[in-house]
């Protein structure tokens, strides 16, 4: 009687990818050890009781949302879900506007009575055309014009990224829509909802099986464990894990600032409140609105961009995905590894999106 050999991998990171990575090799009977380097599970959607016992997301807001039936059916293998669309005001001159724009933001801001028709209209007068749509500025002039793109986009987007819209390609203004109609919910996915008892929960019920062991604070050392495994899945920054070989990859980090504001019942009317031309952070998210939870209390957190600090976001520029391109090539002549998730493969990944991107590495190993 022969013994079966089980195969080990490294996981490097427990957040989506790696945690979905985990789950789906031990369910193939791999053997997985997963490590983060922070002191806990679920990267950046973590969530925790801050010390007033108002659940919060200590990386700013996560609002899960997907089209994707197949994405949704597997997470719900690990949560119960809470219904929740998420809703968000812009302010312009001390008013806060439903936003992404929609009618009602045009009739609000310009004293209008516009129907469906009209606002298609008014967009249609408005906007400038350019052809072909290729930056972030081509995105929003082309679709609403220059006055709505000055009062809600051009200072919120330097202020994000350091950067003009121009500089930045069409997809991250591609992101926000723009409405006809009066729906003000920021997405409209067939499936938006909160995990019922929280991220962190969550991940733990996926990381939950005899054959996953999780270490907390742990650095990749890729000299001294690469040997160990026969494979590797790696979620980190791809520019890392060759030693910036090329020169660092540009990722945007931001300070989160979070408060307590005890005694308040409620501090805003929308999830999240955006402040494209006013203050140093980006935007105020009220975490009662996502979770649903009753507390005499509230917290918020503001998000402060910054060019330094713990990556966050890639930014989608030309010139940084060539470089990222030149990672690329070092990442698909490994072997060995397997390279997943929003900093490694270098997109502006949503959370299914991840869960998608995790579940295809999953099933290329597993073959
Ligand atoms: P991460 O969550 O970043 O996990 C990577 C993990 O790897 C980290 O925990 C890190 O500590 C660890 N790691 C890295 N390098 C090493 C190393 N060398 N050694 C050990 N460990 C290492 N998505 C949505 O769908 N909806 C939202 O509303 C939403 N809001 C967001 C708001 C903010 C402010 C941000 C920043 C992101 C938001 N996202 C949202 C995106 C979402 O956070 C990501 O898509 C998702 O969390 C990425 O998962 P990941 O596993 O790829 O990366
Ligand atoms: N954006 C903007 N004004 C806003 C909201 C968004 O100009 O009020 C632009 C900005 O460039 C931002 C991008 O649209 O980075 C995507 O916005 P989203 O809310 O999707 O960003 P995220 O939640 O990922 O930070």
């Amino acid at each position: 009687m022969g013994t079966i050999a089980l195969k080990h991998l490294l996981v490097v990171g427990a957040g989506f990818a790696g945690s979905v990575v985990s789950r789906e090799l031990a369910e193939a009977s791999w053997k997985v050890r997963v490590i983060d380097k922070r002191p806990h599970i679920a990267g950046n959607a973590y969530d925790e009781l801050d010390e007033h016992g108002v659940l919060i997301h200590r990386y700013g807001p996560h609002i899960f949302h997907t089209n994707g039936e197949r994405i949704a059916a597997y997470l719900s293998r690990f949560t119960e879900w809470r219904p929740y669309e998420h809703r968000v005001r812009g302010v312009v001159d001390g008013v806060a506007y439903p936003f992404p724009i929609n009618r009602d933001t045009i009739n609000r801001l310009y004293g209008l009575d516009l129907d469906e028709a009209g606002a298609a209209d008014y967009f249609e007068r408005a906007r400038e055309v350019r052809e072909p749509v290729i930056t972030s500025e081509d995105v929003v002039l082309n679709s609403v014009g220059r006055d709505l793109y000055e009062k809600f986009f051009l200072n919120y987007t330097r202020k994000q990224w350091g950067l003009d819209p121009s500089a930045l390609k069409a997809g991250v203004a591609a992101r926000i829509p723009v409405r006809t109609n009066s729906d003000d919910r920021y997405f409209t996915d067939t499936f938006q909802a909160m995990p019922a008892d929280g991220y962190t929960r969550m991940f733990e019920h996926m990381l939950d099986h005899p054959s996953i062991s999780v270490q907390l604070g742990v650095e990749f050392d890729r000299r001294e464990m690469a040997d160990s495994y026969d494979h590797i899945v790696y979620t980190g920054p791809i520019d890392a894990f060759f030693d910036y070989r090329f020169g660092p990859l540009p990722y945007r980090s931001l300070r989160f600032e979070h408060e307590h504001l005890s005694g308040v019942e409620a501090y805003q009317e929308t999830g999240t409140i955006n402040y494209p031309n006013d203050h140093a952070y980006t935007r105020i998210t009220e975490f009662k609105h996502l979770t649903g939870q009753v507390h005499p209390g509230t917290s918020i957190v503001r998000e402060y961009p910054e060019a330094q600090g713990d990556p966050y976001y890639p930014v989608p520029s030309v010139e940084n995905e060539a470089l990222f391109k030149r990672y690329e090539a070092l990442a698909n002549a490994e072997t060995g590894v397997t390279f997943v998730g929003r900093l490694a493969q270098y997109r502006y990944y949503n959370m299914d999106q991840v869960v998608g991107a995790a579940l295809a590495a999953a099933r290329a190993l597993v073959g």
